[in-house]
């Protein structure tokens, strides 16, 4: 699993479908055809920020 944020390996798997990358400091929920992309704000509220298709 690559961050499709950054492209980055730094990512580490949080939940059943959601990662948390390292580097840019976003999670994502894989979804069936696309990957949700949340901010975290500082006290854990995830903020979504943007939505992209998913690869392959
Ligand atoms: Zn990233």
């Amino acid at each position: 699993m690559t961050c499709p944020v950054c492209g980055g390996r730094e990512v580490g798997k949080v939940g059943a479908r959601q990662y948390y990358c390292h580097d840019c400091c976003v999670e994502f929920v894989v979804r069936r055809d696309r990957i949700q992309v949340y901010q975290v704000e500082d006290d854990g509220t995830l903020v979504a920020v943007a939505e992209v298709k998913a690869l392959g």
